[in-house]
């Protein structure tokens, strides 16, 4: 997104990416509303699959929740194919690309930013780090990681009647992991299914997505496994410093109840842009602006998501009596955050986990049952 921007507005771009493209990206590639807001029509032609409908399930209850929309609520992509399309778009609007090229270390230096790579060293008066969890580049900006929560993911081929059975709905299944949730997301031609843990420890991942499986009564024919960890709190900032902006998760920009972390790098990556561009390339008020977008943007929605997650995820016995008593209205209440419809910090000012009612238009279109899946 940085790279379009500022190619567009005319300066000299150089994109670097340790993977020959298109490359795997561990990731349910489920976008939710305000991911899709922010994606040009070149990579929108991504999307697999929309899914209308989402399921809600506390697991080991028997508690299921079903709300649809005319609108979709998550869609379904693949990331390799998004991220190819997005990278793309940035060389069409003039960015250079190196991929297989590996970034070992940034720097500042005299001449601004010196980025040293295992095909040559590079010199910018600024770097947009967005180079993922555990990147090289944020650790020129702060010492520090933000926390991390272990998600696993695998790409399970299935016989068509299982793929049928999970066509159109997104499914979640709080508890699935304790401090998480499991989902099942379908794809064109297979299943994404994982599971989120908001805190980091010790937890066999893959084990409990083994039996996930098997709850849900899916055997796959085949299946990819693929691990990684999401940066759920990103603390205060600065998020910017010596000429190195950063974006998405390489600034732990990713919301804490679902893991959600594919807005957070788009809209922070159009942030970066803006504010080199809004500072005339100067690194130092490039820096302050960024941080400053990213703390007033961003950081409130993030803390309140982070909050919700505690609510939802940190006494069970608590959650069930939630889920048994107010069940479909917390269903309708993230499928409408998941939509694009409403922000966490209105579903904590609302407390509509207590069934407040929505102003009409914000209803528009909305139907809600029980369902199976
Ligand atoms: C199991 C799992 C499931 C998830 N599901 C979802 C989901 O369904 N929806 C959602 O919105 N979010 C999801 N997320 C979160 C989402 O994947 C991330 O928040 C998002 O990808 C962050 O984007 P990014 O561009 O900041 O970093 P990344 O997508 O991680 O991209 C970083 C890029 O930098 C490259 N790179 C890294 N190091 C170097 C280096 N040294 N030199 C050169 N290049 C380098 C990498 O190869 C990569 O291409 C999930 C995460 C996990 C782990």
């Amino acid at each position: 997104m940085a790279a379009h921007d500022l190619a567009k507005a005319g300066l000299r771009v150089l994109l670097l990416e340790r993977e020959p493209l298109p490359r795997y990206k561990t990731c349910g590639g489920g976008l939710v509303g305000k991911a899709v807001a922010l994606l040009p029509e070149a990579a929108s032609a991504t999307i697999e699959v929309d899914c209308r409908r989402a399921g809600l399930h506390l697991s080991g209850t028997g508690l299921a929740f079903t709300a649809a929309r005319a609108v979709p609520i998550v869609c379904m992509t693949m990331r390799a194919r998004l991220d190819y399309a997005l990278t793309e778009w940035a060389v069409a609007a003039g960015a250079g690309l190196h991929d297989k090229t590996r970034v070992t270390g940034v720097a500042p230096s005299p001449r601004g930013v010196t980025v040293t790579t295992d095909r040559g060293v590079f010199t910018a008066p600024l770097v947009v780090a967005a180079d993922g969890v555990g990147g090289v580049s944020a650790r020129a900006v702060r010492p520090l990681s933000p926390l991390m929560g272990p998600a696993v993911e695998w790409e399970i081929t299935v016989p068509d009647a299982i793929l049928a059975r999970f066509s159109g709905t997104a499914r979640f299944d709080v508890g699935a992991v304790p401090h998480g949730y499991g989902w099942v997301f379908p794809k064109r031609d297979h299943l994404s299914v994982g599971l989120f843990r908001g805190r980091p420890g010790r937890c066999d991942l893959n084990a409990i997505l083994g039996r996930y499986l098997a709850e849900l009564g899916i055997a796959p024919r085949k299946a990819e496994r693929h691990g990684h960890r999401i940066p759920v709190h990103p603390g205060a900032g600065p998020f910017a410093a010596h000429g190195v902006l950063l974006t998405g998760d390489a600034a732990g920009l990713a919301e804490a109840v679902t893991g959600e972390g594919i807005s957070g790098a788009l809209e922070s990556g159009k942030f970066a842009a803006r504010a080199i561009l809004e500072a005339g390339g100067n690194p130092q008020r490039a820096g302050r602006h960024y941080t400053h977008l990213v703390q007033t943007h961003m950081l409130p929605e993030l803390a309140a998501a982070r909050r919700c997650a505690g609510l939802l995820h940190l006494w069970p016995r608590l959650t069930e009596e939630v889920f048994r008593h107010f069940g479909q209205s917390l269903c309708e209440r993230v499928t409408d955050v998941m939509a694009g419809a409403l922000t966490w910090r209105e579903v904590l000012h609302h407390a509509v986990f207590l069934r407040t009612r929505l102003p009409a238009h914000r209803q528009a279109g909305h139907r809600a049952g029980p369902g199976a899946v």
